[in-house]
């Protein structure tokens, strides 16, 4: 265990970059207040990085009366990670940098089952990094199911074949760069933590609706993972004693009712869209107002607020954030999520805040690169070896001129 001490002294330059990475420009004493250090320790840790040429005092902005804070920035982009997104079919690979900036975004078919798949995904993520220019952190990697801890990377994920795969070790020793991995869900909400709402709240839950229905939990600025991994399995919350069989081979679980695929069975099943359309065209049919279309969201929107104000009732979070494919639909969830998430809050609670992030597949892989960029602020260890091997990395970046 790291002292406080000897951490923050490690620590600091690092979480400097990652912070300004992260919000842009900054002065010294926003940035004490943002990682709850000294202003003295971060005057002491951004010399240091000005005098490497990673960091620039930027000029004043006109006085507007009183002494105007000097702001920091980074002189160039410091660093970057590649984020990667495994599907049943594809892998999906992209280069972040530390400020969020995506770019190259490329997808290649892939098929977890295969015997040989450990090796054509190694053989995938090598074409990455040696395409990579620039100084490269790291490698996060977002999977549909449970992981142990995102240092270690030992995969269960019933949708990919998987069952206690070792993957993250396996990777690191055939890619020598360090390797971070956690439930695709959870990288949504430490990107979230980086880029969006978490930098001003501290309690929260990223809930996804789509393919799946899952939830990360952020207590404190930390992702509650639970003791496997396991924790914001909201999609498996029992709803009904006889329902559909559920994937996790329960009945009547949250996911196996409102799920795309349960979605899309009922409403081939009622009629309203033809064996083998997408999800799109549902939502087309209640669009122009179709009845048993607008039914089957009403529902899905019925049991999710259900659903969910039990989880606010649980966690007791500031904000809740929805994304994931299925919000580009949310129009036609909102009226009876909106009745049923408020009807089931205790009053007190009535009021929380919800927002609605506009979704695009990239979000995975940005979700996925932000476990490796967040690795500076995890003040719980959490991310093990590899995270500090990631905030070792961040620290002895070269200068480029
Ligand atoms: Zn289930």
């Amino acid at each position: 265990m790291t002292s406080g001490n000897a951490r923050g002294g490690d620590l600091v330059p690092a979480a400097v970059l990652a912070v300004l990475g992260s919000r842009g420009p900054s002065s010294r004493s926003e940035i004490a207040r943002l990682l709850q250090v000294s202003p003295a320790t971060v005057t002491q840790a951004t010399k240091g990085l000005i005098a490497r040429g990673l960091v620039a005092e930027l000029e004043d902005e006109p006085s507007r009366g009183g002494r105007p804070a000097r702001l920091l920035g980074l002189v160039r982009e410091a660093a970057s990670a590649i984020g990667v997104k495994v599907t049943a079919d594809h892998v999906a690979t992209v280069k972040v940098g530390l400020e969020g900036s995506v770019q190259a975004y490329a997808t290649t078919p892939f098929d977890p089952t295969a015997p040989d798949a450990l090796d054509r995904l190694t053989a995938i993520l090598k074409a990455a990094v040696s395409a990579h220019e620039g100084d490269l952190l790291g490698i996060g990697i977002g999977v549909p199911g449970s992981v142990d801890s995102q240092g270690s990377g030992v995969v269960s994920a019933p949708t990919l074949g998987w069952s206690e795969l070792p993957i993250g070790a396996y990777l690191r020793d055939a890619l020598e760069v360090p390797v971070l991995l956690d439930n695709d869900v959870n990288t949504l909400a430490a990107a979230e933590r980086l880029y969006g709402v978490g930098r001003n709240t501290a309690s929260y839950l990223a809930v996804t609706i789509g393919r799946g229905i899952g939830c990360g939990i952020v207590v404190d600025g930390t992702i509650h993972r639970g003791v496997g991994g396991g924790a914001g399995e909201i999609g498996h919350i029992p709803m009904v004693d006889d329902g559909p069989a559920c994937v996790c081979g329960a009945v009547g679980c949250l996911e196996a009712l409102i799920g795309e695929a349960a979605l899309l069975r009922d409403a081939v099943t009622s009629g309203v869209i033809a064996d083998g359309a997408g999800i799109a065209a549902l939502a087309e049919a209640a669009d122009a107002g179709t009845d048993a279309a607008v039914a089957l969201f009403d529902r899905a929107g019925t049991l999710l607020g259900r659903a969910i104000a039990g989880v606010v009732h649980t966690i007791d979070p500031s904000l809740l954030v929805l994304q994931g494919e299925g919000v580009t639909a949310w129009r036609h969830w909102q009226p009876a999520f909106d009745a049923s998430f408020r009807r089931h809050l205790m009053p007190a609670r009535r009021s929380l805040r919800y927002q609605v992030n506009p979704w695009s597949e990239e979000q995975w892989t940005l979700g996925a690169a932000s476990l490796v960029l967040a690795a500076p602020f995890d003040s719980t260890d959490a991310t093990g070896h590899q995270g500090r091997l990631v905030r070792a990395r961040l620290q002895d970046l070269e200068p480029v001129r």
